[in-house]
């Protein structure tokens, strides 16, 4: 699979033809405010490598997988969720049509912040 995909969203976003509202960038990830939040925080984390879906995940993506997950909690907090265990966050990784994945590139929701939110 090539890294970038010319006709994906996320790819452009990774490069930055298309703007977004970043909350955290290094050489393999980049996490950005969704445009339709549905919570007071509300960002999605990707690789900048273009990788479909978690259902298309292979051993060697272990290394950036692995980093994405540390920084989730790092992240959340530092965009307004509160600690563990009175906070959190509601990490969603939609995957596939039956999962309601509507973006054909790996992203990791991060969803939190007081309630009411508009969905979950
Ligand atoms: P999913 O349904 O899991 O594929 O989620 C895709 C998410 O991407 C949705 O929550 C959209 O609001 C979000 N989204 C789509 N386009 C953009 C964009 N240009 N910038 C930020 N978020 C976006
Ligand atoms: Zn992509």
């Amino acid at each position: 699979m090539s890294a970038t995909d010319p006709n994906c969203i996320f790819c452009k976003i990774a490069e930055g033809t298309i703007p977004s509202k970043k909350v955290y960038e290094d050489d393999d990830i980049l996490a950005f405010h969704d445009i339709n939040p549905w919570a007071p925080v509300h960002f999605l984390l990707i690789p900048k490598r273009h990788i479909t879906s978690m259902a298309h995940v292979e051993e060697g993506d272990a290394p950036v997988l692995g980093k994405m997950m540390t920084l989730v909690p790092k992240l959340a907090q530092q965009e307004g969720c509160l600690p563990y265990p009175d906070g959190g966050f509601r990490l969603v990784t939609n995957t596939g049509r039956a999962g309601g994945q509507e973006v054909q590139h790996l992203h990791f929701h991060v969803i939190g912040g007081p309630r009411p939110w508009l969905k979950g």
